[in-house]
């Protein structure tokens, strides 16, 4: 008999609907995927793996047996708060094809501002016919505040695009063609020499705040900021501050402390702010799916968890 695997989702209908779709079809020869609100007492007791997307946490408790939950998502900070330490391991996705989303955003946002598209945007609004100095990419440094999964991606892709690249991540690296930098000093380089500033480190108790007054107004005067990690990195008051009154051009926002974010923010309408809707590199369903099967059918096969979340270090 083929094992249940639950699926516990408290996503939009329509994610959910997609994945109760695909998750089923493409598992079919492995495992029988079910939604929770199906499971029989059994198979709730049985069950050794689920596969969650953003899950009701008491969901979860409700399967003593699981060693392992496979995330739909790549970014595990609210799972990582809801489920307990001594709970199952924390598998978050980590799809090749999502870097690769991410780092075309991450380009697509760098050429915006590196071609001072905000500011010819809001030069057309006002009739004003003004051109500007154009720096080439070698000019302009860019600097990139996490280089893992996604941020390594991105890192390659602005240096392909002739960018002057600068990284910077909690462990040392060594990345071909880019100056990686680490720790606290590391970072105080990165912010001091960058262009545009790109945020693409987890959410966890060491990154919350991460930008605060000091390091928002330690960067370099002009500099741009691009935000596609989680909008809590950033602290928003001292965000708008550094742009009313400090040294920030401009800042491109894909993730904030409250999603949608609230009609009433001043993010919303801020001349110096682009809002995007958490738009930077979604889940692609195929390409998840395929990761799903192989990390799920390599647990039935050998008995083999994927890497999982380190609960200390909190991604
Ligand atoms: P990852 O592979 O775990 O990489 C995280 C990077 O951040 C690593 O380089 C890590 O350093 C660094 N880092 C973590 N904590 C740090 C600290 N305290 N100080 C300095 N560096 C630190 O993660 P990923 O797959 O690239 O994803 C990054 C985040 O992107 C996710 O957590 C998620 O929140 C976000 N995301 C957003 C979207 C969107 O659409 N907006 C989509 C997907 C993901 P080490 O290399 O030393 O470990």
């Amino acid at each position: 008999m083929k094992p249940v695997v639950p699926f516990i989702s408290h996503d939009g209908e329509n994610e959910r609907g997609a994945w109760q779709t695909a998750l089923p079809k493409a598992l079919g020869a492995i495992a029988d995927v079910k939604p929770f609100k199906d499971l029989t007492e059994a198979e709730r007791s049985n069950a050794k793996v689920a596969i969650v997307a953003n899950p009701d946490p008491a969901e979860v408790a409700a399967l003593p047996n699981l060693a392992w939950v496979q995330s739909l998502w790549a970014g595990v900070e609210r799972l990582a708060a809801d489920l307990p330490e001594d709970g199952p391991l924390i598998v978050r996705l980590t799809d090749p094809q999502m870097a690769e989303t991410m780092s075309e955003a991450v380009l697509a946002w760098t050429l915006y501002l590196h071609r001072d598209m905000p500011r010819y945007g809001l030069q057309q609004r006002r009739k004003i016919w003004q051109e500007h100095l154009l720096k080439t990419p070698q000019e302009r440094t860019v600097g990139v505040l996490g280089i893992g999964k996604l941020g390594s991606a991105s890192v390659r892709r602005l240096k392909a695009n002739n960018f002057n690249v600068l990284g910077w991540s909690r462990s040392r690296k060594v990345l071909d063609g880019i100056q990686c930098r680490h720790g606290q000093e590391g970072m105080t380089a990165v912010l001091q020499q960058s262009d545009i500033l790109v945020i693409l480190t987890p959410l966890t108790a060491e990154t919350r705040g991460l930008l605060g007054q000091a390091e928002l107004n330690s960067c370099k005067p002009g500099a741009a900021l691009i935000n596609f990690a989680r909008g809590p990195i950033v602290d928003t008051i001292a965000l708008l501050d550094a742009l009313d009154n400090g040294p920030l051009s401009h800042a491109v926002l894909d993730v904030f402390d409250e999603e949608p974010l609230p009609h009433s923010s001043p993010l919303w309408e801020h001349e110096k702010v682009t809002v995007l809707p958490h738009i930077s590199a979604p889940t692609i369903t195929s390409t998840a799916t395929e990761i799903v099967v192989q990390n799920i059918g390599g647990y039935f096969e050998t008995g083999t968890i994927p890497q999982s979340v380190d609960r200390k270090r909190g991604y």
